[in-house]
């Protein structure tokens, strides 16, 4: 039978088959196989027979769809990049770094979130991103967007990220007061879980799951897996282009001649500042020409 690994705990992974929670070990094979991203990961579709004893054996992982590295989740549908339009303040660098770690991780749905939109007379904040990705505008204040952000969460796994402080206990407890997340809370999590690989848990929310610990507790793009050749593929909106450099796919849109993406920040076709951050983040990671 089918199900889904919902966590890991005291060695068993507990896998949901319907309305069943099944505490299940891994099969031998798998069990060799130590390698992060290889081995069973929660979120994870797994193939498992049962026991006499109601436990049960993993068999066989079924293909990711996405894989989140910090926390590491399987197959997560969606993201909610969770920031502040002010107190602290949203600094696009760091938007378009959560960006990139989400999109390199190939979650499918890449959502905005601004809260605390309460706090700013500008009903429109971010609306340069509004051609890329979804944009929300919440309040828990006011309660502004929190129905909207309901509804976008209401199927499926979603996991929160987002810097401490910018509200997301706040919102998740407006949404679901189920929950009753202590303000601060999930912002602790993120300082204890800064360097280790944190095992986080599905937890049923709403009609959907949700990720127990907020995503990106590191922002460390080359921890996340990118590199100086595929942090391009991050900012989606450059692939339009890159069939004009000269140097196609090895174009790093940076230093190079006749640049497809270079003339589209020209012709103001890409917003010149996610180009510039694009550069910031490719000098990071230390590949610059
Ligand atoms: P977290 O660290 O992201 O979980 O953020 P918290 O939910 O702990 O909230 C941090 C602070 O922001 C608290 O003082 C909240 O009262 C405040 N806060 C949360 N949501 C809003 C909002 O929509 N508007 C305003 N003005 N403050 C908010
Ligand atoms: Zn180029």
């Amino acid at each position: 039978m089918t199900g889904r690994v919902i966590k890991f705990y005291n060695s068993f992974f507990f896998v949901k088959v319907d309305a069943e929670l099944i505490p299940c070990k891994l099969r031998g094979l798998l069990q060799r196989d130590k390698k992060i991203g290889s081995a069973v990961c929660v979120g994870d579709f797994v193939e498992i027979s049962k026991l006499k004893d109601k436990s049960g054996v993993i068999e066989k992982i079924l293909p990711r769809k996405s894989l989140l590295s910090r926390p590491l989740v399987a197959n997560v549908d969606r993201i909610i990049l969770t920031f502040a339009a002010a107190q602290p303040a949203l600094h696009p660098l760091l938007l378009d770094r959560f960006i990139s770690i989400a999109e390199n991780s190939k979650i499918a749905e890449i959502i905005i979130c601004v809260n605390k939109i309460d706090l700013i007379e500008d009903k429109n904040f971010l609306s340069e991103y509004e051609n890329l990705y979804k944009v929300i505008r919440t309040s828990t204040f006011t309660g502004a967007g929190v129905e909207e952000l309901k509804e976008i969460i209401s199927s499926g796994v979603t996991v929160f990220a987002g810097a401490s402080g910018v509200g997301k206990s706040s919102l998740l407890n407006k949404i679901d007061s189920n929950l009753k997340l202590k303000v601060g809370e999930v912002s602790e999590k993120i300082l204890r879980g800064k360097h280790t690989t944190r095992v986080s848990e599905l937890i049923n929310f709403c009609t959907g799951f949700l990720v127990d610990t907020p995503g990106f507790s590191a922002v460390d793009l080359i921890d996340a897996g990118i590199t100086a050749e595929n942090l391009k593929y991050c900012f989606k909106e450059f692939e339009k282009f890159s069939g004009e450099c000269k140097f196609l796919n090895g174009c790093s849109h940076s230093h190079e001649p006749n640049c497809g993406v270079k003339s589209a920040v020209e012709n103001k076709k890409i917003l010149r500042e996610r180009y510039e951050n694009y550069l910031t983040l490719l000098q990071e990671i230390g590949a610059r020409g």
